[in-house]
């Protein structure tokens, strides 16, 4: 019979889970890495992959720096789809570009340097973009981009391959977890029992298997995002992370310059930004062009009435602001598919300890694939005094 006990248990193999069970392995822990599907199939893979450390606040800001540097150095030793092509912010008015040399003071000054380009150089450098869209950028040619259908199962199979000390078990949803004497029981769905010193639960947006009545008040809020994917295009040059005006008017770093106050809903967004729109693009390895995305909410105890299915009205609208934006057909889509991730009004992460020995952290928002390698770090070395 295999080992059913065990120094850690962790709860869920999104990048959340899988990058504490890797921190974890390196202090030299026995770690068994549990996953209710046969493979991750939530958040985790379907994101963009853009590693923005650019839109983070200045709150998880070292996370972020910290996660990058994670995946460059995994990257040197086993390909998780790692790719160094940058972002770059497309302004469309001049309050969009004023926030975009507010960024530049900002992010020059914490040391992750940005250039900021005229409209004619960003023309030059993704030609896909509309002259018409474009009176400026900022561009962070160190970030990263990963491939979300691939990252996950990447890193998984790297940890596993590195560390004999960790083990994986998909297809084990754990349905109870509590607190017997000096360790931690849980239950999984198949009838077996695993112990461990402590458990560590990063269920993303799964809140009904356990601990239900801690999240039922916890303040979190589900969000749905719609996204679509062309078919391939490798001849659209348009590489990198591609974020837009509306982008610059949503994400946490422009929030912290001091022209974000002051800033106005122009008409021709209002619509736009009803449904939570902001078009941001980025093209896979196999040149097809992810675009998004829209953001629906419903709180923790009402998630399923965000309901499965994908509203043609957002992806008209997403498509009809991305065509506004660049040259190509965006109407030549393969497939779209709604995402789903929780987040919480105030915190960045949601973190529960029961008696120093579970300990809960979901809840980390749209910056996962940017900023959850390193937080899982911290979380881990804090967890482990
Ligand atoms: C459409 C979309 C676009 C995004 N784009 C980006 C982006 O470009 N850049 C960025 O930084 N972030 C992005 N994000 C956010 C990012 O994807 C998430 O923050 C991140 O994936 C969350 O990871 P997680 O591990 O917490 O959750 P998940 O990926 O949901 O993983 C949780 C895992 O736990 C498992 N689980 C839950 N309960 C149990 C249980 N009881 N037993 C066993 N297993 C369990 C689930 O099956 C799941 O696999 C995006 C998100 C979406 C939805």
């Amino acid at each position: 019979m295999k080992n059913s006990t065990y120094d850690l248990i962790v709860v869920g193999s999104g990048i959340m889970g899988t990058f504490h069970a890797i921190h974890a392995a390196r202090l030299g822990k026995s770690v068994l890495l549990t996953e209710k599907d046969q493979y991750p199939v939530n958040a985790t893979v379907r994101n963009f992959g853009q590693v923005v450390t650019s839109g983070i606040s200045s709150d998880m800001f070292a996370h972020a720096m910290r996660t990058a540097e994670l995946y460059k150095e995994i990257q040197q030793e086993f390909d998780i789809s790692v790719r160094n092509n940058g972002t770059v912010y497309i302004s469309s008015d001049d309050d969009e570009l004023q926030l975009t040399h507010e960024l530049k003071e900002r992010m020059d000054a914490s040391g992750h340097g940005a250039v900021l380009l005229s409209a004619k150089k960003c023309l030059a450098q993704w030609p896909a973009l509309k002259k018409e869209y474009c009176n400026g950028g900022i561009f962070f040619p160190q970030e990263l981009s990963v491939e979300p259908d691939k990252l996950i199962y990447r890193v998984i199979e790297y940890a596993i391959g590195k560390y004999p000390n960790l083990t994986y078990k998909p297809g084990t949803a754990v349905v109870d977890c509590a607190v017997a004497g000096d360790r931690v029981e849980i239950a999984t769905a198949y009838r077996q029992k695993f112990t461990a010193e402590k458990v560590i639960i990063c269920n993303g947006g799964e809140f009904k298997l356990l601990f239900a009545d801690l999240f039922k008040d916890s303040g979190i809020m589900l969000r749905k995002l719609q996204m679509v994917r062309t078919i391939p295009m490798p001849e659209v040059a348009l590489e990198g992370n591609i974020l837009t005006g509306l982008s610059i008017r949503r994400y946490e770093s422009f929030q912290e310059c001091p022209s974000f106050a002051k800033l106005t809903t122009p008409e021709r967004y209002e619509e736009l930004e009803k449904w939570g729109i902001h078009i941001l693009f980025k093209k896979a390895l196999d040149g097809s062009i992810i675009i998004g995305d829209s953001h629906e909410y419903a709180d923790v105890n009402h998630t399923d009435d965000l309901g499965f299915g994908i509203s043609s009205y957002i992806n008209e609208l997403m498509l009809k602001e991305a065509q506004n934006i660049v040259n190509f057909d965006v109407s030549k889509i393969a497939s779209s598919w709604a995402g789903f991730y929780p987040q919480h009004s105030s915190k960045h992460v949601v973190e529960y300890d029961i008696d120093d020995r579970i300990h809960i952290r979901t809840a980390i928002g749209g910056k996962g694939m940017t900023c959850a390698a390193g937080y899982a770090e911290a979380s881990v070395m804090k967890i482990y005094n």
